[in-house]
């Protein structure tokens, strides 16, 4: 199947982009690395009057470090964060879930922020925005936002930009050197969308967490970031502890129902995969153990 006609228009400043947004309202789309706007256009899921593509923007790509903030440009490729020192050296959560993201053709035109705006809950990087306590940075009529990465995504494809918005960048505050992370996912083969996963990120201290952020993915109609975490920071994790986690977490779930998996099984395993991470966090394999884990 084919698209059904539009126009196209190249936007030559962020300003000039924001400008076609303003005149053709929820007409128009922004077209950053075009793999999930042009697949969704091909299957006549959506049929926008007017393409502004942003591809040629190029103050909306790169990785800067300044003062304690780490910034990604919204047009930073996937395959872009895989290359980057900064991104190594100060959120290797992103290099490690960016692994996951499809396969090399696709990572290699997809953007982060395409992947943040089109917010499809089994993606990786909006559960690591919110494990990394991400700031998304929109621009519009009314000038910028800052929007909490926990109040950015709304829904199943669904977040806090107006159709007259441009998402720019994404902050990161720098984490303390001694910071640790966590990436695993499940996924029928390497590269598929996820069936369930997780990204945390973790301060660990005295061989007990001075912090932990928990973001779930594919695991409801959005990204959670689960509180259920309150019952592991500051205290000597035991299996019982872990066990009343694990219910915590079970309540905070809403999963949904598709061809990859019931809603039963994605509870069953995104309670397997925080016993991982803390496990893995702690350098503690005891708490792996048992039949359930
Ligand atoms: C076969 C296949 C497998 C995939 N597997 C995965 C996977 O495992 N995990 C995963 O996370 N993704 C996966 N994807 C999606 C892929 O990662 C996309 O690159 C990403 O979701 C969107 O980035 P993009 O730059 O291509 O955005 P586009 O396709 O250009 O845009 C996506 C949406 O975001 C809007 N948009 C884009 N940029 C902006 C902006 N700066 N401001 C405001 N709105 C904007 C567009 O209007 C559109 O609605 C897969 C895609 C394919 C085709």
């Amino acid at each position: 199947m084919k698209a059904s006609a539009f126009a196209y228009a190249r936007a030559t400043s962020v300003e000039n982009a924001l400008e076609l947004l303003a005149t053709h309202g929820d007409k128009a789309k922004v077209l950053s690395g075009g793999q999930s706007l042009l697949p969704a256009m091909n299957l006549r899921l959506i049929a926008p009057g007017l393409i502004v593509d942003i591809g040629d923007l190029a103050e909306l790509r790169g990785v800067a470090v300044k003062a304690d903030v780490l910034t990604i440009g919204a047009l930073t490729r996937h395959a872009d964060l895989l290359k980057s020192p900064e991104i190594a050296s100060h959120a290797p959560l992103l290099r490690d879930a960016v692994a996951h993201v499809a396969h090399p053709a696709i990572r290699n035109r997809g953007t982060v922020g395409g992947s943040l705006a089109q917010a499809d809950p089994a993606s990786e990087l909006p559960a690591c925005m919110l494990a990394l306590n991400a700031t998304i940075v929109v621009r519009g009529p009314a000038g910028e936002r800052r929007i909490a990465a926990h109040e950015f995504f709304t829904g199943i494809y669904e977040t806090a930009l107006m159709p007259q918005e441009l998402l720019v960048a994404v902050e990161l505050p720098m984490p303390a050197k001694d910071s640790t992370h966590f990436f695993r996912e499940f996924s029928r083969r390497h590269g598929d969308y996820a069936i369930v996963g997780l990204a945390a990120q973790a301060l660990v201290r005295n061989d007990r967490f001075a912090d932990l952020r928990l973001g779930f993915f594919a695991v409801g109609d959005r990204p959670l970031l689960a509180s259920s975490t309150g019952e592991l920071v500051g205290v000597a994790v035991t299996s019982a502890t872990l066990s009343g986690a694990c219910s915590a977490l079970d309540a905070e779930l809403d999963p949904l129902e598709d061809q990859q998996a019931t809603p039963a099984m994605r509870r069953h395993l995104a309670k397997v995969l925080l016993k991982r991470c803390v496990s893995s966090l702690l350098s503690r394999p005891d708490l792996c153990g048992g039949a359930s884990a």
